[in-house]
């Protein structure tokens, strides 16, 4: 495992998988932070710690996730 950055440590995606309605905006907003399960489509966080280059796919996913499922925790 990498290690991470200052940067990266400073931010945090939150998931809230229970509330997740499978509709996959996360994913196509950002393909290198979020996936889903093959068998029904619940969104999987693949980096809680994303780097800087990738926070406005994070920001965009939290702005159209029809679930609101999704948070971005900046410290
Ligand atoms: S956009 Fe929201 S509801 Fe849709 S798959 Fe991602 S986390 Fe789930």
């Amino acid at each position: 495992m990498r290690a991470e950055t200052e940067a990266e440590a400073a931010v945090e995606v939150e998931l809230d998988v229970p509330k997740c309605v499978a509709s996959g905006q996360c994913v196509m907003a950002s393909p290198e932070v979020f996936d889903q399960r093959d068998e029904d489509g619940v969104a999987i966080l693949l980096e809680r710690h994303p780097g800087a280059d990738l926070l406005d796919g994070v920001r965009e996913a939290v702005a159209i996730c029809p679930a609101a499922a999704i948070r971005l925790v900046e410290r």
